[in-house]
């Protein structure tokens, strides 16, 4: 093979027009299912780049493709394109300029990284090795329906066929330079729960009139733990939180009805469906045991995101040929967050991993109001892109 230029190399000249998109994009955060202004600007920057795209009258996705007459596998990269409710603290010179809106889950930076490929590849396209398709997805933070399913039944993953699908996320768990990847489940499916516990109401002093139903609902917040303790597997990983509980209105009066809602994570199918029928089961009998009935309410958000072998270790060839091995590092444990990325797995080959962010002087977690990954994580997540992109394109051996 004749050596060429790193993909880091070619990333970091396109360093200034990333910047620039990262700016423009991180300056008017935009919520799930809003993206207008950020399709404006993703749009914007392909016209420039002189790379055809595809937009819809009733969605804000972005579907481009670089080297359309390139002979080879297809590869769609996925960026996600929303900001979060959040009111940004970072001090930064292009900080939000709309106070409760923030690109704390660097979904900025995943599209400049995203572009910043499409630069590389459509100022030089025979570095290609087949087509690469762009796929900027609103809604990821959405987290029911999202974005990926109805972009993909716009098509994105046809037309040119997709034959691998890639995705990142940035870490700051992990550190900056490095990439995490793994084969097999890796992001949990993440279902919720709305339980109402309807109890009767009544004097504080005379609890024995009715069902109560705040205690009948501790019951049950107590109760659940036994699905992580006792139902699955102990070496099947499962979470079950009841996040928010609402009732009553003072200190002597019970309500007649408390609300409490949670999410459900696994990583098995088998293991989603068990829980949530011993979930649903449990419920109504620690309800109907103290003489309350119960309202479930059970919806199944993404499901678990499954790495499949042969294509995570074709993209890992090609990541550890440009970071090296120490660089590029299989993760112990999956991660009990969810990313509709799994649903382009359901349908195509391909691979998704975490891009270390993390540096010691900026500790902070993905959605947290300080969070801001620097720079250097733009030329890294361009050209890991690039990497695992030849490592998918290139002839099987
Ligand atoms: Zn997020
Ligand atoms: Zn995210």
């Amino acid at each position: 093979m004749p050596t060429r230029e790193s993909w880091t190399a070619h990333a970091r000249r396109v360093l200034p027009a990333m910047r620039a998109w990262r700016t423009a994009i991180h300056q008017e955060p935009e919520l799930s299912g809003e993206e207008t202004k950020t399709r404006e600007k993703i749009v914007a920057a392909l016209n420039e780049l002189g790379i055809p795209y595809r937009t819809f009258h009733d969605f804000p996705g972005v579907i481009g493709l670089v080297g359309e007459d390139r002979a080879g596998p297809v590869v769609a990269l996925r960026a996600d394109m929303d900001a979060l409710p959040l009111t940004e603290a970072t001090g930064a010179a292009f900080k939000s300029r709309f106070p409760g809106r923030m690109h704390a889950c660097g979904h900025d930076v995943h599209m400049a990284c995203v572009l910043g490929a499409a630069a590389v590849l459509s100022r030089q396209p025979r570095l290609a090795g087949g087509p690469v398709k762009l796929l900027f997805q609103p809604a990821e933070e959405e987290g029911n329906r999202g974005g990926a399913l109805p972009l993909i039944e716009r098509g994105c993953l046809e037309k040119p066929h997709v034959d691998y699908v890639v995705g990142q996320h940035v870490l700051p768990g992990l550190p900056l330079g490095q990439i995490g990847w793994r084969t097999g489940a890796f992001m949990a499916a993440a279902d919720h729960f709305r339980i109402a516990v309807l109890g009767r109401g009544g004097h504080a002093a005379t609890p024995h009139q009715g069902p109560d139903a705040v205690l009948i609902a501790s019951e049950i917040v107590t109760g659940l733990q036994a699905l992580v303790s006792r139902v699955r597997n102990p070496l099947d990983p499962v979470v079950v939180t009841v996040g928010s509980i609402h009732g009553g209105t003072r200190n002597n009066i019970l309500p007649d009805e408390v609300v409490l809602e949670g999410t459900v994570r696994t990583l098995r199918p088998a293991t989603r469906d068990l829980i949530e029928s011993t979930l649903k089961r449990r419920v109504a009998s620690i309800a109907a045991s103290l003489g309350a009935r119960v309202r479930i309410q059970y919806h199944r958000g993404y499901p678990a995101l499954i790495n499949p072998p042969d294509a995570t270790r074709r993209a890992v060839a090609g990541l550890t040929e440009e970071f090296g091995r120490n660089r590029v590092l299989e993760m112990e444990h999956p991660i009990m967050g969810a990313e509709d990325f799994a649903r382009y797995l359901e349908r195509v080959p391909g691979t998704f991993w975490r891009l270390g962010v993390g540096v010691e002087e900026r500790p902070e977690s993905l959605h947290s109001a300080t969070f801001l990954p620097d720079e250097r994580s733009l030329v890294l997540g361009a050209a890991a892109l690039l990497a695992a992109t030849e490592g998918l394109q290139r002839a099987r051996p």
